[in-house]
Parts: structure tokens; sequence; C-alpha cells
């Protein structure tokens, strides 16, 4: 084994929740390597969705402008089709964000932004093709971890390591962290479907007749989900591909003149929803952020949202204990008091959405009318505006501390 590389922070994963991380602590003076396991962040979609509260954090650390030089698309309200009914459930314009809108920009986009700000810093080290295999423990204290990089082992020794390596977290199991599973009744399949200049919907979601679909506007094309029965993928492909572009254009009758584009179930990807927390996201030396410590359910596309949290919220009680090499127990007990508590409310009403609206209208195929408690809400512009705050900025949004920021001027930090 060669001689161990050494850096105050070891983080796995480089996803947005450690690229973020990794981002936000060398700039606040400490050094950081993040390991990553594939080659490039170019892989399927992983959820494009930009909320404002992380559109708050870029303006905060001065980034937000040449963030959105970024092809990308921005919706400032959230519209659904509720049995053919029309409903304006959320509206962004109120959210005390530099941004008033949800931007669409591809995960890929988002983790390249972030990794080329990072080099700029001299703390920061990003390696891809960098797999964390195994845990460096010291006295019941993990002191690193054993990684391949391009298929060679080599040691990183840190005096934290954090996980950030997604909702499969080889760390977490490695450090014996116990998961409580909420459980879903619904999975997802993703596919494309190409987009016309004169596709004038500006609807997200779809349900009606025992289906769900929801339909983002990436340009040239739509993002699609289609919600399915937890576990129900083999009976739906057993239907075939001519049954799933029926049910798809049922709902969406302006894409069946191009459904004929889905013609192999490669092009479908099935997401296995799954919610869950860790019961301690940390051990001495370690902490888990991000999918590794809460898996979110697709409902309101918070993941990323979340992630980017979880690491603001780390940073900014991390950076000085770790920076001044007086890192203890307390700090990381901090993190997870910190970020438990938003993370639990949101699954509780994401497990309410899935289990009293998804769950029920996937039951049953037959017509639906929206809930009045949706007709009231599209009804009132000021419960729109709550619910855009709601989605648009999460429980308790995290603000990057004055330390991190440091020089950051940024016009754009302003929230009005
Ligand atoms: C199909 C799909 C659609 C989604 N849609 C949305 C959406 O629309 N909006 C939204 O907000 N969220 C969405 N999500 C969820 C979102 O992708 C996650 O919540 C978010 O990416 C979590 O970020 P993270 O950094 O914690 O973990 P991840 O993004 O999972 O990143 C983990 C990283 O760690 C790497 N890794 C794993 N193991 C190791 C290891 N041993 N060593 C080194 N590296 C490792 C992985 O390669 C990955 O890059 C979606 C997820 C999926 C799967």
């Amino acid at each position: 084994m060669p001689t161990p590389e050494e850096a105050q922070c070891v983080i796995a994963g480089g996803g947005p929740a450690g690229v973020m991380l990794g981002y936000l602590l060398a700039r606040a003076g400490v050094s950081v390597i993040v390991l990553e396991k594939h080659a490039d962040f170019f892989r399927d979609f992983r959820g494009d969705t930009v909320h404002p509260s992380t559109l708050q954090v870029m303006a905060e650390l001065g980034l937000l402008q040449a963030f959105l030089a970024r092809p990308h698309q921005e919706l400032p309200a959230l519209e659904g089709e509720l049995g053919g009914e029309v409903v304006r459930l959320a509206d962004f314009s109120g959210v005390p964000s530099a941004c008033k809108f949800v931007a669409f920009m591809p995960q890929w986009d988002f983790l390249d932004f972030m990794a080329a700000e990072g080099r700029k810093l001299p703390g920061f080290r990003l390696m891809m093709s960098a797999r964390a295999a195994g845990l460096v423990e010291h006295g019941g204290r993990v002191a690193g971890v054993r990684a391949e990089v391009e298929g060679k082992p080599v040691e990183f020794r840190a005096d934290l390591v954090v996980a950030c390596d997604g909702r499969d977290s080889d760390i977490r199991k490695m450090a014996g962290l116990r998961v409580r599973d909420l459980g879903s009744p619904i999975d997802v399949l993703w596919f494309r479907v190409s987009r016309r200049p004169d596709d004038a919907t500006v609807v997200l979601g779809r349900l009606n007749h025992g289906r769900i679909l929801v339909t983002i506007d990436r340009g040239d094309y739509w993002q699609c989900a289609f919600v399915i029965r937890k576990g129900g993928y083999h009976e739906v492909r057993g239907r075939g591909l001519e049954a799933l572009r029926a049910d798809v254009a049922k709902l969406a009758p302006f894409l069946s003149d191009r459904l004929e584009e889905i013609s192999d179930w490669e092009q479908v990807k099935l997401l296995t929803v799954q919610v869950n927390r860790l019961e301690r996201w940390w051990r001495p030396g370690l902490l888990c952020i991000g999918d590794a410590a809460h898996a979110m359910s697709p409902v309101g596309g918070i993941g990323i949202n979340l992630a980017v949290q979880d690491a603001v919220a780390a940073a900014n009680a991390l950076a000085e204990p770790l920076r001044e090499r007086r890192l203890a127990d307390a700090d990381l007990a901090a993190v997870e008091a910190r970020r438990a508590p938003p993370t639990r409310l949101t699954q509780a009403g994401q497990v309410l959405v899935q289990d009293r609206v998804l769950g029920r209208v996937l039951a049953q195929d037959r017509p639906i009318k929206p809930p009045l408690v949706l007709k009231v809400v599209s009804r009132a512009r000021t419960l729109q505006r709550l619910m855009g705050r709601v989605i648009g900025m999460g429980v308790r949004p995290e603000h990057v501390s004055a330390a991190i920021r440091g020089g950051a001027h940024d016009r754009d930090a302003t929230t009005q």
C-alpha cells in the first residue's frame, strides 16, 4: 500500500451533497478530497430540479449569474391537471430567494459547474474513478477511507469522513449505521418524448383514470415521469410498450403523435422509490448527509435541494473546527440535530401525499375530481404562495455563513 494521502476532510461521493460540501469547506480554507467512483458526472437522468433554496445558496456564494448562464428552463408556478381540471398548486413569486422560480438543469451540469468552481480553490481536490471501498478505523474512531483509484488501492486519512454516497450508501453499511424505512406505494418510470415549439402546456402533473404523469419541459424534449404501483414494473412491462403509450396518451393527448419514439424498454428507466433515514447520522470521525442519510420520495422533486441544504448546514457547523483541527463529536451531533427535524417533517409530508393522493389515484381506474382542499388552494393566491414557499424553500432553509461567503460581494444575494 503506497503512503496514505491526507486531508482535513475526505468526502465519499461526488453527487450534489458531496460536491457542494467539498466546495464550501475548501472555500472556508479546509483541505478536502472528494472521491467519486464514476469517471464523469454524465449518468442517467437523476433529476433536474434546482429549487429557489439552492438558487439562493448560489446567490450567497456569488455564483448565481454564472450558474444561470448555463442552459436551463424556469418554472414560476406549479400547475396540475386533476380529473381534466387544471389547478394551480403553488406560486413561487413570493419566495424569499434571489430567484422566484424552480430552474430545470441536468444534474451533471450542476455538478460540472460546482466542480469547476471548486478546482479554483487551493484546498479542493476532486478525484474521479475513485471508489471508497472501506473505512480506516483507530480506537473506534473513523480515521479515513480505503479506496480504489483507477483500479489501484489508495488510503486516505482525514479528521472527518463524510458519506455522500447516495441512497445505496456503502459507507453507512460499513459503519453499521441503522436505516429506518418508511415505505412507499409507488415506483416511477422515466422516459423522454420530444417537445415541439407549439406545445403550449405548462401543466406539470396529470392525474386521472388510475394513472399519474409528470411532464417536465426540458427545451426540445419532455422529461416524463409515469408513476406506477410499487413493484408493478414487471406487470407494466408484461402489458407491452403499446399499452404504456396508450396510458400516457390518455392523460396527455397532445403527446399522442410522437409516443412511437418510445420504441424500446431501454428508453424507459425504473426508479425504485425509497423513503428512509438513518436513526443516527454520525459516528466519531464520520458523518452521513444527503441521500446517504435520508432517501427522499420524488414528491416535490426536492432530493437534490435537501442534499444541498445538508451540505450548507454541515459546512457552516464544521468548517471552523476542521480548519482549527479541533473537531469534536458534538459538532457532528449538531449537524444531525439541525437537519434531522426538517428531514422528518418533509418525509412526513411526502408520505402523506404518496399514501393519500398518489396511492389512491393508482388504486382505481376511474375519473377523479380534484379534492376540495386543492380546489380551495387553486382559488386562493395567498395559499398558492404559501405552498410555493414550502416547496421552493423547504423547511428550515439554510444560509451560507458569513465566514464561508468571505469576500463574496454578490448583488444577486438580495432576496427582495
Ligand atoms: C431517476 C431519479 C430521478 C430523480 N429526480 C429528482 C428530481 O427531479 N429532483 C430532485 O431534487 N431529486 C431527484 N432525484 C433524487 C436526487 O437525485 C437525489 O436526492 C440527490 O441526487 C441526492 O444527492 P446526494 O449527493 O446525496 O446523492 P447522489 O446524487 O446519489 O450522489 C452519490 C454519489 O456518490 C457516488 N458514489 C456512490 N458510492 C460511492 C463510493 N463507494 N465511492 C465513491 N463514490 C460513490 C455516486 O456515483 C454518486 O455520484 C432523483 C433520483 C433518481 C434516481
